[in-house]
């Protein structure tokens, strides 16, 4: 089986690029659908959690408000730390679990969907890393139809991120995201006609 990480940066195009390789036959892990996972009450990241952040952030229903876990950790770095340095080991514990899965169904791509895939080293659990990229000026524009983002708030939530430059230096190959819709389902089948099945024949993983 081939895995291939898939990163960018904010709203650069990952799910879109991931939605096309599903079409293409690939099986998808989203490292987000994880996180929610992770969360279940009473799960080791819960417990983890809980007794890193205090009880005041689990919801009369047991659950851990992710809200308030986000304006603790993202008003300051150490938290955050914090919370990484336990979520992305649990987190690449699933990962390894889900492709052994895969692999075990016979799958022959598996996409490891994540917006941190450097940050967190799960570049280490993939065959390869592909990025997308998109112009900051395309990436502002879909933000703002997106989720209603003003231009100040998405080019912040842009430069708080890994540069693009070092994301798109470390990965195998750069999906550029730039143009419309249609451009990037060209590009995408491209990769996979002459990237992908090559691979996938070569008996890889
Ligand atoms: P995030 O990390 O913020 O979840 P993402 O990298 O997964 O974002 P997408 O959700 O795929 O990015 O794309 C962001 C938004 O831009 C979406 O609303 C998507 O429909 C739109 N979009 C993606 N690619 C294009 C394109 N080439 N042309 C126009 N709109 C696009």
């Amino acid at each position: 089986m081939l895995t291939i990480g898939l990163t960018g940066g904010i709203g650069s195009g990952k799910s879109a690029v991931a939605n096309l390789l599903q079409q293409l036959g690939a099986s998808i892990i989203d490292a987000d659908r994880l996180g929610h996972e992770a969360y279940t009450p009473d799960s080791e990241a819960w417990r983890q959690v809980v007794a890193a952040f205090g009880e005041d952030i689990v919801t009369a229903q047991g659950e851990i408000d992710r809200r308030k876990l986000g304006a603790i950790v993202f008003a300051d770095p150490d938290q955050l730390a914090r919370l990484n340095g336990i979520m992305h080991p649990l987190m690449a514990g699933m990962v390894a679990e889900r492709k052994a899965r895969l692999k075990a169904d016979g799958e022959s791509v598996a996409v490891v969907e994540a917006a941190v895939l450097f940050e967190a080293g799960w570049d280490s659990l993939v065959d390869e890393v592909w990025t997308t990229n998109a112009s900051t000026d395309a990436v502002v524009e879909r933000l703002r139809q997106r989720s209603g983002l003003s231009e100040e708030e998405a080019r912040k939530r842009i430069n708080s991120q890994m540069p693009a430059e070092e994301r798109n230096r470390r990965s195998d190959v750069v999906v550029d995201n730039s143009a419309d819709l249609a451009a990037l389902e060209r590009a995408v089948s491209d990769l996979w006609q002459n990237r992908v099945k090559g691979k996938v024949h070569q008996g890889n993983g």
